[in-house]
């Protein structure tokens, strides 16, 4: 992990020496934070852009970004406990001894076939494998993680929205404003939506069916026997950092507050919106294109993330009229 850390040190240290702040303890704790975030992804698109982004954050920029981190951190912890303890009835035992015979009945093609054959037939016992946890959604243990997830995207949608309401307070030239106080209300008026968290899920299942097959394809390829394939697909399966979950709740969490911010903006009449990255080097090309191509009319703007880890935001073009006086902390400037 040494040489990524490094490297993610190194943008975190320049994103803090552009705003000319001191170096504090808050500031070293963020440098440590924002580089164990990169290197547990250090496989990702745009983690740097990331880490230099949030080194870069100062005043209300900051406060929103580590409340949305936060928030995200949390959400996905719960929802892996929740998952994980469904995954432990898979019948990977099974689904690997299917698998195992299926193969055996068709192997008598040249190498590219063969190849295919253990792509399409990992997929088919990967869905078969994972639909088999999902099957009874009355299991107690489904019925936890859906009502996780579907809090998790409650909240997220309030954080957006007080987020954003913050964003634009602070471009009217508002004083600062209770970010919290925002959120609680927020999450009061926004209704969970068990649909959209079923949605979510599913695209869960089928990611992680995705990572299965890919694991099974590589083992088959390789010759390797049963017990391997059973050991390496529970490793996949118990890991509570399992990528297919932590990215799917990034990019869910992530678009409830883009979705957020722009339904504050619509409501107080935005008709533009920039999509803003942090800039500089380390922005990926996607989100570079993206910021360039602005402003964009509200409903025509690519909404964000872009991509997992993408911590790019629509703000509107025009400062807008608020009403933030019930928010304000410590009375206005
Ligand atoms: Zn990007
Ligand atoms: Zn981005």
């Amino acid at each position: 992990m040494s040489e990524f850390a490094d490297a993610a040190r190194l943008a975190y240290v320049s994103g803090w020496a552009a705003t000319n702040g001191p170096f504090t303890d808050q500031v070293r704790a963020g440098c440590a934070a924002a580089v164990a975030l990169a290197c547990e992804h250090d496989t990702e698109p745009g983690v740097l852009e990331a880490t230099v982004r949030l080194g870069e954050l100062e005043g209300i920029w900051a406060e929103v970004y580590a409340r949305r981190d936060a928030l995200v951190d949390e959400r996905t912890r719960l929802a892996a406990t929740a998952w994980t303890s469904l995954t432990v009835t898979a019948d990977v035992a099974g689904s690997v001894a299917t698998f195992r015979r299926r193969l055996a009945l068709a192997s008598e093609a040249t190498d590219p076939e063969t190849r295919d054959r253990h792509r399409a037939e990992a997929i088919a016992a990967a869905l078969l494998l994972l639909s088999g946890i999902v099957r009874d959604r009355h299991d107690p243990k489904f019925v936890a993680l859906a009502t996780l997830v579907t809090d998790a995207l409650r909240a997220a949608w309030a954080e957006g929205y007080a987020g954003a309401l913050a964003l634009a307070a602070h471009q009217a030239g508002h004083g600062p404003v209770d970010v919290a106080a925002v959120f609680a209300d927020a999450y009061t008026d926004h209704p969970a939506d068990p649909a959209l968290a079923a949605a979510v899920i599913t695209a869960l299942i089928r990611a992680a069916a995705g990572d299965v097959a890919a694991v099974l394809a590589r083992l088959a390829d390789d010759g390797a026997d049963y017990d391997e394939m059973v050991r390496s697909v529970w490793d996949l399966l118990d890991d509570d950092e399992l990528r297919a979950l932590t990215v799917g709740m990034d990019v869910a969490m992530g678009s409830e507050f883009a979705r957020a911010g722009l339904s504050l903006y619509r409501e107080h009449g935005a008709q533009y919106v920039d999509f803003v990255t942090v800039g500089g080097a380390l922005v990926c090309g996607l989100c570079m294109d993206a910021e360039s191509a602005g402003p964009y009319p509200i409903g025509g703007a690519p909404p964000p993330p872009l991509h997992p880890y993408c911590r790019c935001v629509l703000i509107p073009t025009s400062p807008l009229t608020l009403d933030v006086f019930p928010y304000l902390l410590g009375g206005s400037r």
